[in-house]
């Protein structure tokens, strides 16, 4: 059996995001999504309320499961028996770190594989960051995030203006 984590901040969780954890489910027997809490950032949303909107639109896919973890993925990997680390990658710029963390994990963690899978030519352009910039802006998201996921995003501006910057 061969387990997938595809970890990530999801702050907050895309279509883009999306269509790679549903693609990754029907190649690997189990996917979990690992929502890391990176303290670098700022998120706009908790890792709580990020864990509830992965949980909420990945509800369907019997095979995905979804946690929170802290600290070194590689550690995660060898406590939850994760043998292949997947990464969304879109354009060349995503390349440079993504081989850098693929290297650095593969020395950490002899055993670990990461697996790239290319976005679709229609999410190219998509990201958290993005969607939280033009929707704290007044520009309409709709399109680019699963509904849940958008009313969430218009109530957190609603309430605080849209909180932290990444
Ligand atoms: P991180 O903070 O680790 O970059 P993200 O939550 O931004 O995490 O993204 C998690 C993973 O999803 C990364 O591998 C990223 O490249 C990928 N990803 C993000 N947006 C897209 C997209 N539009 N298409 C494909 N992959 C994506």
């Amino acid at each position: 059996m061969t387990v997938a984590a595809y970890p990530g901040s999801f702050d907050p969780v895309t279509n883009g995001h999306l269509d790679i954890i549903h693609r990754a489910s029907r190649i690997f027997d189990q996917v979990i999504v690992a929502l890391f809490v990176n303290l670098e950032k700022s998120p706009m949303f908790t890792a709580e309320e990020r864990l509830e909107m992965v949980r909420e639109v990945t509800a369907g896919l019997p095979n995905v499961t979804v946690e929170s973890s802290t600290g070194l993925l590689v550690d995660f990997c060898r406590r939850r028996g994760v043998d292949v680390v997947v990464r969304g990658l879109r354009a060349i710029s995503d390349f440079d770190y993504e081989f850098q963390m693929a290297q650095m994990n593969k020395e950490l963690y002899e055993r670990v594989e990461t697996v790239f899978m290319m976005t679709r030519k229609e999410h190219l352009f998509l990201s958290s960051s993005i969607v939280k910039e033009i929707a704290r802006l007044g520009g309409d998201v709709s399109r680019f995030v699963p509904e849940g996921v958008h009313r969430r995003l218009m109530e957190k501006i609603g309430e605080t203006g849209g909180g932290g910057l990444r």
